[in-house]
C-alpha cells in the first residue's frame, strides 16, 4: 500500500493549524467529543429526520456445523434501513471530518505518520483475513 498524498498533505495542514489545540490534553477530549457528535448527527438521522432507521434484532450467524468463519459476514446485518438523506449525510461527513482531524492532531503530537498508521491496520486487516474480529 503506496502512502496516500491527502493523508500526507492533511496531516501536514493539521499540524500548522495545531495553535490553539496544540496541548494533548485539548486534542484528546475534542477527539472524544468528535466521536460524540457523529453519534449525535447519526441519531438526528435517524429520530429527527427519520431517512434512515435501525431495526436491530441477533445476529443469526451459522453453526459450526452449518458455516465457516467465512460466511458469518454473509450472515451479519447492520440493522440499518433507508438511505442518509443529502443535508443528514453533509452533516455526519463533517463530524467525521472533525474526527478525523484530531485523530491527525493526536499522531502529529505523538510524532506518528498517518500514513503509517492506515498501512499497519491495512496489513493486520489482510493477514488476520476473517479471524479479524473487531
Ligand atoms: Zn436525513
Amino acid at each position: 500500500m503506496k502512502d496516500s498524498e491527502e493523508v500526507s498533505e492533511l496531516q501536514d495542514a493539521v499540524s500548522q493549524l495545531l495553535a490553539r489545540h496544540r496541548s494533548v490534553l485539548d486534542c484528546l477530549t475534542k477527539h472524544h467529543e468528535s466521536t460524540s457528535r457523529i453519534n449525535r448527527a447519526f441519531s438526528k438521522a435517524v429520530t429527527s429526520c427519520g431517512c434512515i432507521s435501525i431495526n436491530a434484532n441477533r445476529q443469526n450467524f451459522p453453526g459450526p456445523s452449518s458455516g465457516t468463519l467465512e460466511d458469518c459476514p454473509k450472515h451479519a446485518h447492520s440493522h440499518l434501513q433507508g438511505r442518509l438523506c443529502a443535508s443528514c449525510y453533509e452533516v455526519i461527513e463533517e463530524e467525521m471530518g472533525n474526527h478525523l482531524f484530531y485523530l491527525t492532531a493526536i499522531c502529529d503530537l505523538l510524532e506518528m505518520n498517518l500514513n503509517e498508521v492506515i498501512k499497519n491496520e491495512y496489513s493486520r486487516i489482510n493477514t488476520l483475513g476473517p479471524y479479524f474480529f473487531t
